[in-house]
């Protein structure tokens, strides 16, 4: 297995249920933002994933989100959501990951790191010793080029979709 093939691949972070995470040995998340729970452009997440949200923290899921975004502007939606967050975490350095687990007392055997891109969350998830799970793009056309440009590339080394 490469540094870039994600432990588990879904189409959406909806496919993720309290029920899913217990069978993978999971109890916690680290959560990419941008394309993962929203929209590139949208400063929300859609409806279905807030209640997603809602559902795991209710079911005693630990949540964080780990964006390589300004502290500004994920802040915000981070406070939106009543969730904790890590802004300009740099991946696909693992240090944002590792924060992540550190302030939240996760048990890091038992965290995933969830997200769209390969080169940003996957290998950064690999190099924090991290369980990974790879999610398709949300709108991936909002993105900026220098994002799409990444893409053919990230499909080529991703190979065919499916649990790895
Ligand atoms: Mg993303």
């Amino acid at each position: 297995m490469s540094i870039f093939s994600p432990n588990l691949a879904v189409k959406s972070v909806l496919e993720l249920s309290r029920e899913r995470l217990t069978e993978l040995g999971l109890d916690a998340l680290l959560l990419d933002v941008d394309c993962t729970l929203k929209e590139y452009r949208s400063e929300d997440v859609l409806p279905e994933v807030r209640d997603w949200i809602d559902e795991l923290r209710a079911a005693g899921v630990g949540l964080c989100l780990v964006s390589n975004g300004l502290g500004k502007r994920i802040g915000r939606l981070a406070e939106k959501l009543d969730l904790p967050y890590i802004a300009a975490a740099c991946k696909p350095l693992p240090f944002g990951l590792r924060s992540a687990v550190r302030k939240m007392d996760f048990d890091r055997t038992r965290t995933a790191m969830v997200g769209d891109q390969l080169f940003a969350d996957i290998l950064a998830a690999h190099l924090a010793g991290i369980f990974s799970i790879l999610v398709e793009p949300i709108s991936p056309e909002q993105e900026p080029w220098f994002t799409r440009a990444k893409r053919p590339l990230e499909r080529g080394l991703a190979g065919g979709r499916g649990e790895t």
